[in-house]
């Protein structure tokens, strides 16, 4: 395990080798809206796996982002997603923007043609579009 100071250097060079420009083109992703339904004490994601095939990322790691923000346990069973405890509609959309603005739009072109990959601990979301390459909050 790299110390803490260790990973922020890290990062703080990955930041530096991030390109500037202008932030202007938008292009607007097709993301099914989440059809969520709270059953007893759980919440049920219905359309998790189309709204991963949209955004083009896998399940586990979609999963991972929701438990991690959400606090809570979650498991997909190849096509929805369940979540222990009771979460709206609304907050499963507001993740779901925080979702794509931290690990599918690309940061410089705001095109959403775009992977992750992880390199010394530390991961980067490449735009297959403009070849940017942008540290993204570790999942
Ligand atoms: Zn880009």
């Amino acid at each position: 395990m790299a110390s803490r100071a260790e990973y922020e250097k890290l990062l703080e060079r990955a930041y530096a080798q991030m390109p500037e420009g202008p932030v202007e083109r938008t292009e607007r992703l097709e993301v099914p809206r989440p059809r969520v339904s709270i059953v007893g004490s759980r919440t049920i994601f219905h359309n998790f796996k189309e709204f991963c095939d949209a955004v083009n990322r896998k399940p586990e790691f979609c999963l991972r982002f929701f438990s991690r923000e959400l606090a809570t346990a979650g498991y997909f069973d190849g096509v929805r997603a369940i979540f222990q405890g009771v979460f709206e509609e609304d907050t499963i959309q507001r993740l779901i923007q925080i979702f794509l603005r931290d690990y599918v739009i690309c940061p410089v072109c705001k095109r959403p043609d775009t992977h992750l990959v992880k390199e010394k601990r530390i991961m980067f979301l490449i735009c297959d579009a403009c070849g940017a390459k942008s540290p993204v909050r570790p999942l």
